[in-house]
């Protein structure tokens, strides 16, 4: 065909009747209210519920499509879908026929919407053929394998992007997504470094890799590092290591972008705490055992005047710990846990680089946790998890 005009219309707040009330009416009808639409429903027999502004049981007149901007005729008599399309005719307004695309003045596309793109497909009349092809298309928009950069006339904004433990492909779809359309990447030592290797050639990437061991650019810098780009117009994807917001200092970074006035969002990602357990087989609740899990940070050591851990009131429960950032830190955290009533002989888990290739896991308990580290050479990034999950499974 291909003479007919593909075309994308602002229904909010205007009546459109829906002539029918079995399976394609309903679906058509759901869409219609998505779209903001003024649902009218006409049909003689109406079975289900039907979500539209109006329902009305009886049969078809000409003057329901008064006013209307548009007319669906979804029955399945042939002779009343007619009626409708000549109705519509006559008022000046379209009306797509779902019985007979040929015959039809209007053609209701297959759609799907990702992220801020709208997908229509139309197959010749055909449309199964239509679905299909729009399932592949909205396939590849979602996993990223059909994309393109924002044109750069967009204004600028930043996207802080969650990106997991490492593993890429614990990255989420949506992250992934923000990542390809990205001008500017700013990225972590912890953050699925790998993916950076197949973005364009011209994205920028600075690296602020927070390495415990050796110098990082300040948080200070990297925010204004993130406002600078971004107030050039720049799409800036800030890709960071597991959730932004746990330990992660995200919402400094979304607090210096709104004082800056530049648009910032924020995609959660999985985040170290609970992936390196589950990648261990540790599953951090479990029923008979324990029915919470506590994340702590153990970057300063308890008694620390910049600690606002309260590892007295950790030691006396009996929930699952989960330890962040702790591993320089383990001697006298374990002290602190025992002195303060857990059992010595609690099963722990360590869980380094999870989900990397050289991810390692080793198992031990409360009292032999510090020794077991300094013995097997653990180094960060690593997750440390304390309680009765750990143990072996009964
Ligand atoms: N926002 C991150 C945590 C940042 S703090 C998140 O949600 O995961 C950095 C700490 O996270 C590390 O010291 C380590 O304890 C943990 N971590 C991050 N990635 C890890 C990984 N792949 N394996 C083990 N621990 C990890």
């Amino acid at each position: 065909m291909g003479q007919r005009l593909p075309l994308f219309l602002d229904l909010r707040g205007r009546r459109v009747v829906v002539v029918g009330a079995g399976a394609v009416a309903a679906r058509r009808t759901a869409r219609l209210r998505t779209a903001g639409a003024y649902v009218v429903v006409v049909a003689t027999v109406v079975r289900d519920a039907v979500d539209a502004d109006e329902v009305h049981e009886r049969a078809f007149a000409a003057t329901d499509l008064d006013g209307a901007w548009l007319a669906l005729a979804c029955t399945d008599v042939a002779e009343v879908n007619e009626a409708v399309a000549a109705a519509a005719r006559e008022r000046g307004i379209w009306c797509a026929r779902a019985d007979d695309a040929e015959s039809s003045d209007a053609w209701l596309p297959a759609a799907a919407a990702v992220d801020e793109i709208d997908v229509a497909v139309t197959a010749g009349g055909d449309p199964k053929r239509a679905v299909a092809i729009r399932d592949g298309i909205a396939r590849g928009l979602r996993d990223g394998s059909l994309h393109a950069r924002r044109g750069r006339r967009s204004a600028g904004r930043v996207v802080l992007v969650g990106g997991g433990p490492g593993d890429p492909g614990l990255l989420t779809l949506r992250g992934y997504r923000e990542l390809l359309a990205a001008d500017v990447v700013v990225v972590d030592r912890l953050a699925p470094t790998a993916l950076l290797d197949e973005l364009d050639g011209d994205v920028e990437i600075v690296d602020v890799g927070k390495d415990p061991r050796g110098p990082a650019a300040s948080q200070d810098t990297i925010n204004a590092l993130l406002v600078d780009r971004a107030s050039a117009g720049k799409t800036v994807v800030r890709l960071k290591g597991g959730d932004p917001f746990v330990l992660g200092r995200g919402s400094e970074e979304v607090a210096a972008c709104l004082a800056a006035g530049v648009p910032v969002d924020v995609v959660p990602g999985v985040t170290s705490a609970t992936a390196a357990a589950t990648l261990a087989g540790v599953p951090l609740t479990e029923r008979g055992t324990a029915q919470e899990f506590t994340v702590a940070s153990g970057h300063v050591p308890p008694g620390d005047p910049r600690s606002t851990v309260d590892w007295a009131r950790l030691g006396a429960g009996d929930g699952t710990l989960v330890l962040l950032m702790a591993v320089a830190n383990l001697r006298a955290i374990a002290a602190a846990l025992v002195d303060a009533g857990r059992d010595a002989s609690t099963p722990t888990v360590i869980v380094a680089n999870a989900s990397m290739p050289n991810q390692r896991v080793v198992r031990t308990t409360l009292q032999s946790l510090a020794d077991d580290v300094d013995r097997e050479q653990i180094e960060p990034p690593a997750v440390v998890i304390i309680g009765a999950v750990a143990g072996p499974s009964v």
